[in-house]
């Protein structure tokens, strides 16, 4: 490092590394870099670490203000959480499940697709929520051979689904669980990025609803093995007692531990490509090392790399949806019963609805629900869904008016009058940007991105953008990313 702060020489013998991105994908590439042996330095942006697993106080509750669980398709996150100490905090979520809320009225969300995606179209929730018709048309799905929708011409979640189980378990199913996790309009998103594995698994098992249950199944098998296993393992997602947050601060105290420097407030500004490896400035300072680590947004990563690599400009996603969260803590006895399980998802042309899904965080997290007390409940709504491709639809609401809205949105979709009276406190984070927009094409995108910077030596380019959306894409991807160079002979230098 020149200039700025001083900060202490690495020891001349190690191998150096810069991690630019304290979010959850630099955090553990630095930490596989550290264990490594390299000499690593974190450069973020911000005043805190985690980037989306952030945390927030709300009436003295430390709350998650980004992502708040993991799916369990994989072990990748609890794993990491084992190897930090976390193994006895993974909790399963309230068995209560989720619903939907469609123009027709509320209905539970079935509780074994995947996205919504139903593995049994006769399970009794999936056939009340779709209807005789809708039903039949979803199980021909058994039927059609498994080359329907496989081919390269299905792009789209939505080409994927309406082709094989028919319009209504799209519109009634996949299309609010999309919006709620992602933030877009189904028939805007990669179905590769976004549902990995999913069309590889039609051609392995036959059936689009033969795939999903094959990874409901190993969902249950990866979250069974952890030391303290939900009693009922079949939730697609977990969590971790505390919020998903203490996953940050552990991976930051394995850090310092490590001896890794992390400097918050060092926004990354330019990135040059020297003779002994990399410089990259941030602040008032610049960093030297043989290795760089760029563990961006999308459109960041590829700003910052561009001048470097001037192919990459043409691969610059689009920007990801402004997302906001309002949080509300409330005084509300009449929400002990749970109305609506652990939360409401919206599907899009609901009326009268601006909110895209709100979370009953209280009834989602029991631990949450007992450091809350009785009658008191957190509620998360989320706001903004992309509906076009290239973006602009964005919604703008200041803080106030977020709030108003709020207030509207949770009396309907609880059925329990929400008034300001009953607030303790609330709070709205925004997120711009911060959810990859995976459009159509970008999985394609994302293998050029990937060999673009293969061939730049000494630079690996990690984060939600390329690993797809998501803590179990993110962890799995950011290890596999900079453990391959280990496997492959080529040392992360
Ligand atoms: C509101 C919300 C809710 C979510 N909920 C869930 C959930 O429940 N479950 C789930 O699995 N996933 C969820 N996700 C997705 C998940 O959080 C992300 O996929 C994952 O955290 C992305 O990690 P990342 O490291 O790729 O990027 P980020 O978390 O975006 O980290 C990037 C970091 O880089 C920093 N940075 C940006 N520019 C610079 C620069 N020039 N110089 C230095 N630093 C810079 C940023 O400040 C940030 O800290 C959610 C996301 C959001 C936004």
């Amino acid at each position: 490092m020149r200039g700025g702060h001083a900060t202490p020489k690495p020891d001349a013998e190690r191998r150096t590394a810069v991690v630019v991105g304290g979010g959850i994908s630099g955090l553990i590439a630095a930490r596989e870099l550290a264990a490594a042996g390299l000499a690593v330095t974190v450069l973020e942006a911000s005043n805190a670490w985690g980037g989306c697993v952030g945390s927030h106080v709300v009436a003295g509750l430390r709350l998650d203000s980004g992502a708040e669980s993991f799916a369990t398709r994989s072990t990748a996150v609890a794993d990491l959480a084992r190897e930090l100490g976390l193994a006895d905090k993974i909790v399963a979520p309230h068995p209560g499940g989720a619903w939907v809320q469609l123009p027709d009225g509320p209905q539970e969300l079935p509780k074994t697709g995947v996205l919504g995606i139903p593995a049994n179209p006769w399970d009794p929730e999936v056939r009340r929520s779709l209807g005789l018709a809708g039903a039949i048309r979803a199980s021909l799905d058994r039927w059609l051979p498994a080359s329907v929708g496989t081919s390269s011409d299905v792009t789209s979640v939505s080409s994927l689904v309406r082709t094989r189980m028919g319009k209504r378990v799209l519109e009634r199913l996949v299309s609010p669980v999309v919006g709620g996790v992602h933030s877009a309009d189904p028939a805007l998103l990669d179905v590769d990025m976004v549902a990995p594995a999913l069309r590889a698994g039609i051609r392995t098992h036959g059936s689009l609803a033969a795939a999903v249950a094959a990874q409901r199944n190993a969902a249950k098998s990866s979250i069974a093995g952890a030391a303290s296993a939900p009693a009922k393992a079949g939730s697609a997602v977990a969590g971790l007692r505390g919020g998903m947050n203490t996953l940050v601060d552990a991976l930051v105290a394995d850090l310092r531990e490590r001896g890794v420097q992390l400097l918050s407030g060092q926004h990354a500004r330019d990135v040059v490509k020297t003779q002994e490896g990399w410089q990259v400035a941030a602040g008032n300072a610049t960093y030297d090392a043989g290795r760089l680590v760029v563990a961006l947004d999308g459109p960041a990563a590829v700003g910052l790399l561009e001048k470097s690599l001037p192919e990459l400009s043409r691969l610059r996603p689009a920007p990801g949806p402004l997302v906001s969260l309002v949080t509300m803590v409330v005084d509300l006895p009449q929400l002990d019963g749970r109305p609506r399980g652990t939360g409401i998802l919206v599907a899009p042309e609901t009326p009268g609805i601006k909110a895209k899904a709100l979370t009953h965080a209280t009834a989602k997290w029991d631990w949450l629900a007992d450091e809350a007390g009785p009658g008191t409940h957190v509620l998360r709504l989320s706001y903004g869904r992309r509906e076009q491709a290239g973006g602009g639809a964005d919604l703008v609401l200041d803080d106030d008016s977020l709030l108003a809205a709020a207030l509207e949105d949770a009396s309907a979709l609880l059925t329990v009058p929400v008034t300001q009276a009953d607030i303790v406190d609330w709070d709205v984070v925004r997120w711009a940007g911060a959810l990859p927009f995976a459009a159509v094409g970008h999985k394609q995108r994302v293998a050029q991105v990937r060999q673009l910077c293969a061939a730049a030596e000494g630079l690996t380019v990690v984060g939600g953008w390329l690993a797809g959306n998501g803590l179990a894409a993110v962890v799995a991807d950011t290890r596999a990313q900079l453990g391959v160079e280990r496997a492959d002979g080529s040392p992360i230098l």
